[in-house]
């Protein structure tokens, strides 16, 4: 068991959540929540409320995070923000290719691996999500589309890039719906998705990266889940919206 040798990090994300005056009441209840945390906090929020964020979490242990980022560094891209506009506001992560940029945005593996690239680049570091759709787990090639994920979102990311990066297991059937994958399941793909990273960069470098599980986690689950041996804590959409939840997971990483 190498658990020792990477960080656990629980990630909120907030999604299309929280005006500004209700961000800031969340982040002042979060903040005593999560002093005690010996995992990584880093709370992903929208992009209304990066400025406000690392603002009030600025002397706290929590870390701050954008939800998107664009691959070019500027220009004619209306709507979009770039990784060096984050960068210079003080945020230091960004979660990349969530299941609903890919289901309702079009975001493909060709352009998380070109905004994981320019994340990296710009010293961001990337929460990269990877998941399989229902069907695909039915139809029993959950592992073949793990694998062609990692492959095409860490094309041509270097060793040294990839241990800054943070990859998180979403079965896409489990996002948002109450339904949760066992276990058993979390472990096994976070596993495989060690195993993938170890043949290309080496056992070394994949028992160093942070593979979180995300998918309807809760106070109640969250145990097992953080407890498995390659399950580096977890992205947590609807349970990171309440302080008192928030504050259970982040109990259970830290003694997990
Ligand atoms: C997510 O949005 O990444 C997520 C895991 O959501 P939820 O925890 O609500 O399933």
């Amino acid at each position: 068991m190498n658990k020792e040798l990477r960080q656990a990090v629980i990630a909120g994300n907030w999604k299309m959540n929280k005006t500004r005056p209700e961000a800031k009441a969340l982040i002042e209840e979060l903040k005593p929540v999560a002093e005690k945390a010996t995992c990584g906090v880093v709370i992903c929020v929208p992009f209304t409320n990066l400025e406000t964020a690392v603002e009030l979490t600025k002397g706290t242990n929590i870390k701050v995070g954008a939800e998107n980022v664009h691959f070019e560094k500027s220009g004619a891209f209306t709507g979009e923000i770039s990784a060096d506009m984050l960068t210079e506001i003080g945020v230091e992560y960004v979660i990349i290719g969530h299941s609903e940029r890919r289901q309702y945005f079009g975001e493909t593996d060709e352009t998380v691996n070109k905004r994981t690239k320019a994340a990296l680049a710009a010293g961001l570091k990337p929460i990269v999500c990877v998941g399989e759709l229902l069907w695909e787990r039915k139809c029993d090639i959950t592992k073949e589309v793990i694998a062609r994920q990692i492959k095409l979102d860490f094309f041509d990311v270097s060793a040294e890039d990839i241990k800054k990066s943070i990859i998180a297991y979403e079965p896409v059937w489990a996002i948002g719906t109450g339904e949760t994958a066992t276990a058993e399941q979390a472990e096994e793909v976070c596993l495989f998705i060690r195993e993938q990273l170890a043949e290309k960069y080496g056992k070394e470098v994949a028992d160093s990266v942070t593979i979180q599980y995300g998918g309807s986690m809760n106070p109640k689950n969250c145990a097992e889940l953080l407890a498995q041996p390659d399950v580096d804590g977890g992205l947590i959409g609807g349970a990171s919206l309440k302080a008192q939840d928030f504050g259970v997971l982040l109990d259970a990483a830290t003694n997990g």
